[in-house]
């Protein structure tokens, strides 16, 4: 499918771009350029692929996302490497795992080249928003909503996918070297069953109040436990867990369902087997996490997600009170495995696996 290209008539001028990507903060900053695809069930399919500036939308106060939530979304970033080019990582897993979230919602499915095409196009036309800060990158977020104009509830016949882009430095505001969390003792996020796999707005919308719960509690995220036994860990509101042992064995919660499948969790996977560490996914529960911590069995609690990277989680706070992992500060092999998966999506790591991708 050819992209049309939409000129812009009046692109935010070089020195006001320049000041506004010196210090960009997270998700508050926009390029000028957007994607849009739509889509009619009643015209074959994906049609009308363009490529012009950003802009508000037009919607019928009718279009079923308003109202029945048909939305998902990817999260990815550009990277500038040493040589002046720019690369993605996993592209291809973010485009299959786009069409994953969209089976579960009832929404059509976008051909994986078109998406990684429609990617590639936005951060070549917007390469002058490229913040070239310490953790600089140029975030994408690839969505797609429900655009027909019908009350009834059905999967609808028309869609909008569309591809913005911001300018971002690192994402914890506080900068902190280790995050405190906070364990949700009244809400779950994701029942078996439910749509706690799929990268769908509903997910994060249900993860407002418990966030705000953990940030009145001087925490900076909350971590939910699974809706059945209250019992199990699962994940951050935006990032997956992983547990690190003194005997050298790494646990991260098993994908049942309930759980995004990362692509930052695969690729950390993968980096710690080669790193020589036992890694298994399989169900860790609160209460051992406390006993862990305490008896120094467990060394290491780290985050992980595209936005924020790796992060080590220093403390863990919940009605029953506080417990600190390690030092409380971050640990050893969560710098080393940081390091190193951000050394291959900046170029500056040997990229053994095929990961990045050139644009
Ligand atoms: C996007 C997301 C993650 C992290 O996925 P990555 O592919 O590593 O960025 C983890 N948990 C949730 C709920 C998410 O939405």
């Amino acid at each position: 499918m050819n992209f049309e290209q939409i000129a812009h008539p009046a692109p935010v001028p070089g020195a006001t771009r320049q000041q506004a990507i010196a210090d960009p903060g997270f998700g508050k900053l926009f390029t000028d350029h957007m994607v849009e695809i739509d889509y009619d069930a009643d015209k074959g399919g994906w049609f009308a692929a363009r490529i012009g500036p950003r802009q508000p939308i037009t919607l019928d106060p009718a279009a079923a996302v308003l109202h029945y939530a048909q939305e998902i979304f990817e999260g990815m970033k550009a990277y500038r490497h040493e040589d002046g080019g720019f690369a993605l990582f996993r592209p291809e897993a973010n485009a299959r795992r786009f069409n994953d979230s969209a089976r579960r919602m009832a929404m059509p499915e976008l051909p994986e080249e078109l998406f990684v095409e429609s990617v590639r196009q936005l951060v070549l036309k917007d390469r002058g928003w490229y913040p070239e800060i310490e953790g600089g990158a140029l975030y994408l977020r690839p969505f797609m909503f429900a655009s027909e104009a019908f009350l009834g509830v059905r999967p609808a016949r028309q869609y909008k996918y569309m591809v913005i882009a911001s300018p971002v430095g690192g994402y914890f505001k506080s900068g902190a070297p280790a995050v405190k969390i906070w364990v949700s003792r009244n809400y779950t996020r994701a029942a078996p069953g439910g749509t706690g796999a799929a990268k769908t707005g509903g997910n994060y919308a249900a993860s407002l109040v418990p966030q705000d719960e953990a940030t009145a509690q001087g925490c900076d995220q909350v971590v939910f436990l699974d809706a059945v036994e209250k019992k199990w860990i699962e994940e951050l509101g935006g990032m997956n867990l992983f547990f690190v042992f003194d005997d050298g064995s790494v646990i991260t919660p098993p994908l049942t369902g309930t759980i995004l499948p990362g692509i930052t969790r695969d690729s950390l996977i993968a980096l710690l087997r080669d790193e020589g560490l036992t890694v298994r996914e399989e169900p860790y529960s609160i209460d051992q996490w406390r006993i862990d911590a305490g008896t120094g069995r467990l060394l290491e609690t780290m985050a992980c997600g595209t936005a924020a990277v790796v992060t080590p989680v220093g403390t863990v706070a919940g009605p029953d009170g506080e417990f600190t992992i390690g030092s409380g500060g971050p640990g050893q092999l969560t710098s080393k495995i940081r390091e190193r998966l951000v050394g291959i999506q900046r170029g500056t790591v040997a990229d053994g696996r095929g990961w990045v991708t050139k644009l």
